[in-house]
Parts: C-alpha cells; sequence; structure tokens
C-alpha cells in the first residue's frame, strides 16, 4: 500500500501549508507549545476564538462539513492532511473538536432546518463552544448504563442527574446530552438524546482537578428543563444517536501529528504528582 500523497492530495497539502505560512508560526518547541494552550485558560480561550474565526473567514474552519453549511465538503483523507499541517504550527487547536466534529454533524443529520440555520453558523465560526454530556460517574466505558433521567412534562423534559469528564464545560455554550427516558426498558433502548443549554437554570459545572494539572468538569442537572424539540431522533433513539456522535468522533478528536515519543518524555520528566488530589 502506498501511504504517500497522490498528486491532488500534495497539491491540497502544499495549498493548507502555504495558508498556514502566511497565518501562523512554525512551532519551535512542540511540546511545551501544546501545553501551553491548557483548556480552560481564559487567554488560551481568546486566542482559540479569534483562530477559529481567521479560519472561518478564510474557509478552512470546517472544511468537512458540507457546501450548504460553509465547509468545502472536503474528504476524509483532506480534512486528515489539514489537521497534520495545522498541528505543526503553533495555534490553540482543540476546543472546537467536539462542536465541528461531533455535535455539528449530529445536528446535520437530526436537528430541524431551521436549528440547522440558527446553531451551525455560530459554531463553525467559533463564537458558540460545544461540549459532550456522555460520562457518567458509573458509565464511562458503559455508557449506555447511564443514569441520568429525563420525565416528559407537556413539551418539555425535566432532566435530573449527574455527568462527568464534560470536556470544556465550565466556558461551553450548548452541549449534547443523552439521558435515560425509561428505566424499564433495555438498557440501550431507554435512552433519548438532545442538546442543551448549558446556561439552562439547573446546570451546576464543577471542576475536576486532573493529574496532569489541567482541570476538567463534571455537570450537574437538577431539574433542568429541555424543549422537546431540543430532542435530537425519536424518543428511545438515544443509542443510534450516540453512536452517530461516536463514529464522527473517531476523525474529531486526537492529535493528528500522530505519536510524538519527545512529547511523551516531556510530559513525564516534569510531571507532578499530587497528594490528596
Ligand atoms: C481527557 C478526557 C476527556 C473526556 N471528555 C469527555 C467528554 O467531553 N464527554 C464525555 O461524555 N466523556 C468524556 N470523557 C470520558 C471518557 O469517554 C471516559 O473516560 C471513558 O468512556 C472511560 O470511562 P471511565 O473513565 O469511567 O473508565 P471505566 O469505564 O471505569 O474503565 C476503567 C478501565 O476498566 C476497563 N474496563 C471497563 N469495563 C470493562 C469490561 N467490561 N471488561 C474489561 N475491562 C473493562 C476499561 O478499559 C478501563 O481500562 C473524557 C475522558 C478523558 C480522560
Amino acid at each position: 500500500m502506498d501511504f504517500n500523497d497522490s498528486k491532488e492530495q500534495a497539491e491540497f497539502r502544499a495549498e493548507c501549508r502555504s495558508w498556514l505560512e502566511q497565518n501562523a508560526e512554525l512551532k519551535t518547541a512542540a511540546p511545551k507549545d501544546k501545553r501551553e494552550g491548557m483548556v480552560g485558560e481564559e487567554a488560551f480561550l481568546d486566542s482559540a476564538k479569534e483562530w477559529q474565526r481567521k479560519k472561518f473567514d478564510a474557509g478552512w474552519a470546517m472544511l468537512h462539513w458540507p457546501k450548504e453549511y460553509g465547509g468545502i465538503a472536503a474528504s476524509a483523507i483532506e480534512r486528515i492532511i489539514w489537521g497534520q499541517e495545522e498541528s505543526k504550527f503553533s495555534v490553540p487547536r482543540g476546543i472546537y473538536e467536539i462542536g465541528l466534529g461531533m455535535a455539528g454533524p449530529v445536528m446535520m443529520q437530526y436537528a430541524s432546518e431551521e436549528q440547522k440555520a440558527r446553531y451551525l453558523p455560530p459554531m463553525a465560526e467559533g463564537k458558540e463552544i460545544w461540549c459532550q454530556l456522555f460520562s457518567e460517574p458509573s458509565a464511562g466505558s458503559d455508557v449506555a448504563g447511564l443514569r441520568s433521567k429525563a420525565v416528559q412534562d407537556g413539551d418539555k423534559w425535566i432532566v435530573n442527574g449527574q455527568k462527568v469528564w464534560t470536556s470544556g464545560a465550565q466556558f461551553c455554550d450548548y452541549g449534547i446530552l443523552v439521558v435515560r427516558h425509561d428505566a424499564n426498558l433495555d438498557k440501550h433502548k431507554g435512552l433519548t438524546f438532545f442538546f442543551v443549554d448549558m446556561k439552562s437554570p439547573g446546570i451546576t459545572v464543577k471542576p475536576i482537578k486532573q493529574i496532569t494539572g489541567q482541570s476538567g468538569s463534571g455537570s450537574g442537572f437538577n431539574d433542568v428543563r429541555i424543549p422537546d424539540t431540543q430532542r435530537l431522533g425519536n424518543e428511545g433513539d438515544g443509542w443510534k444517536v450516540s453512536l452517530t456522535t461516536l463514529m464522527n468522533e473517531r476523525l474529531a478528536v486526537g492529535d493528528p501529528a500522530g505519536l510524538d515519543f519527545d512529547e511523551i518524555f516531556e510530559i513525564t520528566r516534569d510531571l507532578e504528582v499530587m497528594e490528596n488530589l
């Protein structure tokens, strides 16, 4: 198998590279650059928003999205090429992975036309940031075992429960959420999927201190009211919609530059293991 770029891919790579060279600085010390850009820092957030808007204005923000939502309908391999090239530059990346890579595609598949017109452009431009509310304290690998509950009340659902590891919850505007609407059904069948305004009354975001020094977040739901119009898929389709999200995640997250042993050694060299975490 030939892993080298085809002629067209090489041309696309050169185009990406040329724009990046004109608009960003090449990394000089990769490990340090990456760790300086810790998600959650105010300055990082501002610079990430600015970088996303710059890419949006130039048409690079969401190349894998369809043209009607402002993308260029790039192929999966072109998306990887862009990611590989961008990862060589010192730019704030990461906080849009969940929105553009997971929430966006799921909204495209399940939201109404009106909702797509409202939510997709600000997501792409980086004005609104999205998070993923799947994991729970006792439902990580076994996410279908989650216990957060949604009870229908007229045209709304009332949600109670606890989510963990909600990356970026402390600064996100919206989230995609899977919850249990019927505890009597088989676990994969009793789930329903929504999107939620993270500023909704009843949502509490708390930091989780990690061994890396970075901050993760947990999100508590206490009688949070979500309009039925924000249900993505039918009642009971939560597992199906979650799988759509997770399939998109495979291309959305991770380091496109690939394994970097120098970086791993650099991180372990000055890692402080804290007591009383
Ligand atoms: C940096 C980071 C960011 C994250 N961001 C998000 C996010 O934005 N949104 C979100 O919803 N979640 C997020 N997660 C959560 C992540 O998806 C979960 O951590 C993951 O699903 C694993 O769950 P867990 O940590 O509870 O581990 P567990 O499920 O408790 O697993 C612990 C270990 O046991 C093993 N194990 C589990 N079950 C079995 C089994 N049946 N047989 C054999 N071995 C088993 C696992 O492989 C693992 O090694 C994030 C996690 C991290 C670390």
